[in-house]
């Protein structure tokens, strides 16, 4: 079988490294707050040019901790509105709408999926505060466009990069590119902990700061609380199997190109539509492979039928979520049309020459 993904193959690369690290942090007797996580946070921001990171507990809480964050430091209060594409994972708007903010949300690109910018200055009321955009599958969503956009109207621009660590704009690093981004290195992820973890990577030296104790139950000395914050930390274990982890990405990331350039040249079934490349290579990271079709429920049947395990990346948008009953009633036609015929095809820095071919095989035969 052609696994979607094989976890346990790709931490089994690092198998030494990471149970040395592991077994180092579980010796030391410190667990949270300690050397690792400070490493890491280093180490991170160090790799993105972004002048400070800060480990939290999961993308999600990255997501989260930044709007909380503005809203501490008086840039954004509640009602407030934040602009985020409309076939986005439920995570980006969640981070949006926990804070007491409005999700607005904006039709994709078919062509490349992430955020058409062109339809962004439409939304903007004299509510809005910020632009979130989701590097979605990976590929970086970035333009002077979309910065000129964010000056004329006074927005911050907000990464979610939980898909596309590594990917790189005109030589900036994603998470680099706008005020503020979310990390997530839940395991799946191209950056991937043993369990959950994320980080914020800003500039901001006050919004970092901010972010930092907020996370800390809003402590920014024991037992005194500044803000009502949470507890949203990164283990140091985690920290641990990252500060390794991180050494490769670029490595691991190349390998996911190489077998994306395959698909995309010797994919070659009417039936199917390729993603678009990108015009630099290092754009996209390539988190997943995202094909479409008309035809998906059979084509996903035949591939289980033939040993190939798919994906769908994501089968029903937020707005039409029980979830978000008070978006359900909008209409976002190209965010649907993505919803409903996507596919995630097998992609790991693990996976061998020889499976890619046989996947390419069964679906030029489809
Ligand atoms: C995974 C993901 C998140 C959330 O990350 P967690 O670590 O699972 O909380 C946010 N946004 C996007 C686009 C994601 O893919």
């Amino acid at each position: 079988m052609i696994k979607f993904l094989d976890l346990q193959k790709i931490n089994l690369v690092h198998q030494q490294e990471i149970e040395e690290k592991i077994l180092h942090t579980f010796r030391s007797g410190w667990y949270l707050l300690g050397e690792e996580g400070k490493n890491f946070e280093d180490n991170l921001s160090a790799y993105t040019g972004a002048k400070y990171a800060v480990g939290v507990a999961s993308g999600l809480d990255a997501l989260r901790l930044i709007i909380r964050a503005y809203m501490e430091l008086g840039i954004m209060q509640k009602g407030d509105e934040v602009i985020v594409p409309a076939n986005t994972y439920i995570a980006s708007v969640l981070a949006i709408s926990d804070n007491g903010l409005v999700p607005v949300l904006v039709e994709p690109d078919l062509d490349n999926y992430n955020i058409d910018v062109s339809k962004i200055e439409e939304k903007i009321t004299r509510k809005t505060k910020a632009v979130m955009v989701v590097h979605l599958y990976g590929r970086i969503v970035f333009s002077e466009e979309l910065s000129n956009i964010a000056q004329k109207y006074g927005l911050k621009i907000i990464e979610d990069n939980a898909q596309a660590t590594g990917a790189e704009y005109d030589g900036v690093k994603s998470g680099n590119l706008g005020d503020a981004a979310g990390w997530s290195f839940y395991p799946g992820k191209n950056l991937g902990a043993l369990g959950d973890a994320g980080a914020v990577t800003t500039s901001d030296k006050d919004l970092a700061k901010t972010i930092r104790v907020l996370a800390n139950y809003g402590s920014d000395q024991k037992y005194i609380n500044v803000y009502k914050g949470l507890n949203s930390r990164l283990d140091e274990i985690q920290a641990s199997v990252l500060n390794v982890k991180l050494k490769y990405i670029d490595e691991e990331n190349d390998k996911r190109r190489k077998i994306a350039e395959k698909y995309a040249t010797q994919l070659q079934n009417p039936k199917i539509i390729l993603p678009e490349l990108p015009k630099n290579e290092k754009e996209h990271v390539w988190h997943l492979f995202v094909i479409r079709t008309k035809e998906r429920r059979s084509l996903q049947n035949y591939l289980t039928d033939k040993g190939i395990q798919t994906l769908i990346h994501y089968p029903v948008p937020p707005h039409k979520q029980k979830a978000y009953k008070e978006l359900n009633g909008l209409s976002f036609p190209v965010a649907e049309k993505i919803h409903d015929e996507v596919l995630s095809l097998p992609i790991s820095p693990v996976m061998n020459e020889d499976e890619v071919t046989k996947v390419i095989g069964f679906l030029n035969g489809f």
